[in-house]
């Protein structure tokens, strides 16, 4: 089968590259054909499970303070984002009958809550463009055919189809949850072409802290999710905090610090600002670093006044009449009843016994020591959660060699690169969906206007 433009991969970046396309074509009244073949039964399964299913799917903010959310080559992204702002993505849905809102932190969702929705939607106006969509089609390999008039993409799909096309746009997404169809294929296509794969790694993932797990990590750091959970583990799963503070070290230096909600899983740390860190802590144990999560439960007060604060409450607790026939492990319980989640306890004393001092009878709680372990709960990382869990896939296809202003290969002319399939990643908060749809939306604009100009000499 031919079509003028092929995009292989129907996710975020895939259906917004059929808009784009399609935005060119239809203004012109082209006859030009866009086709995306997706090997899934449907379309964007990922984007269905994207923000727990509410699919926060992008940040309103402006550029300046966007780009600081995004982690590899920030300017790399800027014409894409100039071309199809958030505010243009928000149009794009509520044009089509999806109304939408911004929450906390700048981040939209569309009012429904429904991720389907926003599927339905992109989906909607991409086929009513007149763009067409093959489902349960993967792609397998690709080849060129030279001409003198201009190069053909030739296709080989699954069920032994085969496709070509004159402009060929590469959508594949990233490694993370294979089972929404992101399983790399991307990277083997690019590399045909010659193109770079900047190392490629797990981010916006679960860091797994030592003795977590009942289970010790493959050499590169990977802890699958499923191993299971020691008692210290146990302790802690399922245990939410708020407003406090996470900071990242490696070898005595500090890498990164945030402040926020985190949470412990089944994975291990996570939440916000547990995958805010979670790049860098990655990174640092696939180099063979021994990085380490400090936790302060208490980043609102200082540490001094935090120590007269417990000895004020440690003594108030000494006076009341229900408390004196208590042994010191039940005061002391008493006491951090008052300072934490009831649920963190167990964990918290299970992971800094030094707290409580001397042989049991004899027991007696060391105030200073408890007033290090609220500003600075240990957690030495030996692992992290992997592609079957993780957000985002950091690496991919070199940006030094795609087009900012086209999304085209600078190795071979026609091919177009986007989505996370090239060496972008940003913060959770909607940048990962914005930077899909606003690379997809280019590369499909540009694909349409080049063919344009060829036909019309
Ligand atoms: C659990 C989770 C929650 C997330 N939440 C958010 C969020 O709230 N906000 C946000 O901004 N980002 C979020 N993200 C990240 C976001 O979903 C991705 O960055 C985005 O989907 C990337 O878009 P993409 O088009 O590049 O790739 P994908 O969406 O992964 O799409 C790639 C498509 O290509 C298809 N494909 C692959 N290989 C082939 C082949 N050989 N032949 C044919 N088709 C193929 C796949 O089946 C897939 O449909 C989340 C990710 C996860 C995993």
């Amino acid at each position: 089968m031919y079509s003028d433009i092929i995009i292989i991969g129907g996710g975020a970046s895939g259906l917004l590259a059929a808009i784009g396309a399609e935005s060119i074509l239809m203004k012109s009244d082209s006859t030009l054909s866009v086709t995306v073949l997706e090997k899934m039964p449907r379309v964007a399964r990922k984007m269905m499970i994207t923000g727990k299913g509410r699919c926060n799917f992008t940040n309103v903010k402006p550029w300046e303070e966007f780009s600081a959310h995004i982690r590899t080559k920030k300017n790399f992204l800027r014409p894409a984002f100039y071309n199809l702002s958030p505010e243009s993505v928000i149009g794009l849905l509520e044009d089509a009958g999806l109304p939408c809102q911004v929450e906390r932190g700048d981040r939209a969702f569309p009012v429904s809550h429904r991720a389907s929705d926003v599927v339905d939607t992109l989906r909607g106006i991409a086929t009513r463009w007149g763009a067409r969509i093959e489902q349960n089609v993967e792609v397998k390999g690709i080849s060129v055919n030279r001409s003198s008039k201009g190069d053909i993409f030739m296709i080989a799909a699954s069920g032994s189809r085969s496709y070509s096309c004159r402009r060929l746009i590469l959508s594949t997404g990233g490694l993370s949850y294979p089972g929404t169809g992101s399983t790399g294929d991307g990277y083997r296509f690019a590399e045909a072409f010659g193109h770079k794969i900047t190392e490629c790694f797990p981010s916006l993932t679960a860091m797994v802290p030592k003795g977590y797990k009942d289970a010790s990590p493959e050499k590169n750091g990977h802890l699958d999710r499923s191993a299971p959970l020691s008692s210290i583990g146990k302790a802690l799963c399922g245990i939410q905090l708020k407003n406090v503070s996470l900071t990242l070290s490696s070898g005595g230096n500090t890498i990164a610090s945030e402040m926020g909600d985190m949470d412990f899983t089944d994975g291990g740390i996570e939440g916000p600002i547990g995958f805010s860190l979670s790049r860098d802590c990655v990174k640092s144990v696939r180099n063979g670093g021994k990085p380490s999560l400090s936790l302060d439960l208490k980043p609102a007060i200082e540490k001094d006044d935090l120590r007269e604060r417990l000895r004020g409450l440690w003594k108030e607790i000494g006076k009341d009449p229900r408390s004196s026939k208590m042994p010191i492990p039940a005061l002391t319980r008493v006491l951090l009843g008052k300072l934490m989640p009831r649920e963190l306890i167990q964990g918290f004393l299970i992971c800094n016994p030094e707290i409580l001092k001397g042989r049991k009878g004899n027991e007696r709680i060391d105030l200073d020591c408890l007033t290090d372990c609220l500003k600075g709960w240990a957690f030495p990382v030996e692992g992290y959660v992997g592609y079957e869990r993780c957000v985002v896939t950091a690496g991919g296809v070199s940006t030094d060699e795609v087009l900012p202003k086209t999304m085209e290969s600078r190795l071979q002319t026609g091919l177009h690169i986007c989505g996370e399939l090239l060496d972008i990643d940003c913060d959770t908060g909607g940048y990962n969906l914005q930077a899909a749809f606003s690379t997809g939306y280019l590369a499909g604009q540009s694909a349409a206007i080049s063919l344009e100009k060829e036909d019309n000499g």
